[in-house]
């Protein structure tokens, strides 16, 4: 009965849905839920009228962004009036919000091409293509031939449009333990590959300085653009684009000319919130609950046909659960917000050992602040944002079985007093540098203080020992 009620749902929502991509006129509002029901009522949005929730945050009294496609506006806002929502626009031309920030970029590529000499320094000038980005890395590799062996690159498989997607390791080839981090899982965050690319940049830097502290514990792998499909198509086709490229053909039996998973809801640990239960032995049976996921593939946020059903989850999957690497740690970038997010996402229970968790996101953070001020929110997915079933966080922990996970939600802030929080996913490229600089500061702190920790463990298991 379940099964079939949402499938109803599901079913009644398409046909609301059709087509709702940035694609002509689209009104940028804000809302402050004061009920539940409110809450309740932005997700019937999202999923079955085409609106675009900017802000990851989805809790009571909070500000939430979001951004209507112009056909359905009045009805959205005719709906908020009835439901006691206020609704502030904040912008009604986004596409003049995406030219100022291009315009700004522009202009700070010619600035930093005339001032730097350093041709490998281009990565700052602006946000690079995906096959600059595989120059890039070839770049880095070169960069010294006599310490070639600290690193090496490789794909971990091909995308649905045949793009490889690339990984570096960065360490000394004594190293043992390994870090992994990726970045640009959803395309429209550009600023994520960028500090991806600017933290590679730094890491072979110390390579270069023989200053290979940290890198000659630890590997570090990083996979600056986990989704290359969705990121060519927001640079070239719509800058707002989130999903991969995926053509959705099945759909509970319906064809759907909408494109896209959103990557960061497919991964199967409690996908779409999936509860098992057993009636019998031999029957067991699940349901799916709404949990910032959905079935609807013209959402944004829809979760695939199955669990791990992409090939860019798939081939995640297999590199975190290579046998040969035991993983420290795990960290996704995305943005925006300034959070600094452990697990769990799918529901609002913590893992048993937050506390460790949260202890080593604060010293990241405010290592990171150290450098340009910024501040981020600590806390679990859930509790912190709202509850969001398959994440790759998620699966890292669960799964992959990874203890220190977390995603990382860089600049801007999603404070709207912040001075740059209008810019959500089009921060300018004036931020590259910044953002890179305070974010590889944090991640090495963070790194260090595995280490340190590591240490103490074993000191005083010898001297119980003794
Ligand atoms: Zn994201």
């Amino acid at each position: 009965m379940w099964k079939s009620m949402i499938m109803c749902w599901i079913l009644l929502s398409y046909s609301y849905a059709n087509n709702h991509f940035y694609k002509g006129s689209h009104e940028l509002v804000r809302v402050v839920p004061k009920t539940n029901e409110h809450l309740q009522l932005i997700r019937y949005f999202e999923d079955s009228l085409g609106v675009d929730r900017w802000s990851e945050v989805l809790q009571l009294n909070r500000d939430i962004k979001m951004s209507l496609p112009q056909a359905q506006a009045s009805k959205i806002k005719k709906l908020c009036k009835q439901y006691g929502i206020d609704v502030t626009v904040l912008n009604n031309d986004l596409d003049g919000l995406i030219k100022k920030s291009d315009d700004i970029s522009k202009q700070h590529k010619i600035r930093t091409r005339r001032s730097t000499k350093d041709k490998n320094s281009y990565h700052l000038a602006d946000y690079l293509t995906y096959e600059q980005i595989v120059r890039f890395l070839d770049e880095q590799h070169k960069r010294s031939p006599s310490l070639q062996n600290f690193t090496s690159i490789f794909s971990i498989g091909n995308t649905y449009e045949n793009r490889s997607i690339w990984t570096i390791r960065i360490g000394k080839p004594s190293a043992r333990r390994n870090i992994l981090m990726d970045c640009g899982i959803h395309a429209r965050e550009f600023i994520s590959p960028s500090t991806c690319l600017y933290m590679i940049d730094k890491f072979i830097d110390e390579v270069n300085n023989r200053r290979p502290s940290i890198l000659s514990i630890f590997n570090i792998y990083i996979i600056p653009l986990l989704n290359p499909d969705g990121y060519e198509y927001a640079q070239t086709q719509r800058r707002m684009w989130r999903k991969n490229r995926a053509p959705n053909n099945y759909y509970y039996g319906a064809y759907s000319n909408c494109i896209g998973v959103d990557l960061n809801r497919n991964f199967g640990y409690h996908w779409m919130g999936e509860i098992f239960f057993s009636i019998s032995c031999t029957v067991t049976v699940f349901i799916l609950v709404e949990n910032g996921a959905s079935a609807n593939p013209c959402s944004e946020t829809y979760a695939g046909p199955k669990p791990d059903s992409e090939s860019e989850t798939q081939n995640l999957q297999k590199l975190i659960s290579q046998s040969s690497r035991n993983w420290d740690a795990y960290l996704t970038f995305h943005s925006y917000g300034q959070y600094w997010i452990y697990p769990w996402g799918f529901a609002s229970y913590m893992p048993d050992d937050y506390i460790e968790l949260k202890n080593k996101a604060e010293i990241g953070s405010e290592a990171l602040k150290r450098v340009n001020g910024t501040s981020y929110k600590i806390g679990s997915a859930a509790n912190l944002l709202y509850e969001s079933a398959g994440g790759s966080d998620d699966w890292a922990k669960g799964v992959g079985q990874i203890k220190y996970v977390y995603t990382v939600e860089l600049r801007p802030s999603d404070d709207l007093n912040d001075a740059h929080a209008h810019f959500a996913f089009m921060l300018p490229s004036t931020f590259i540098e910044p953002v890179g600089q305070e974010t590889y500061v944090g991640v090495k702190e963070f790194l260090r203080s595995l280490i340190t920790s590591r240490r103490q463990k074993s000191l005083s298991k010898n001297n119980y020992k003794s």
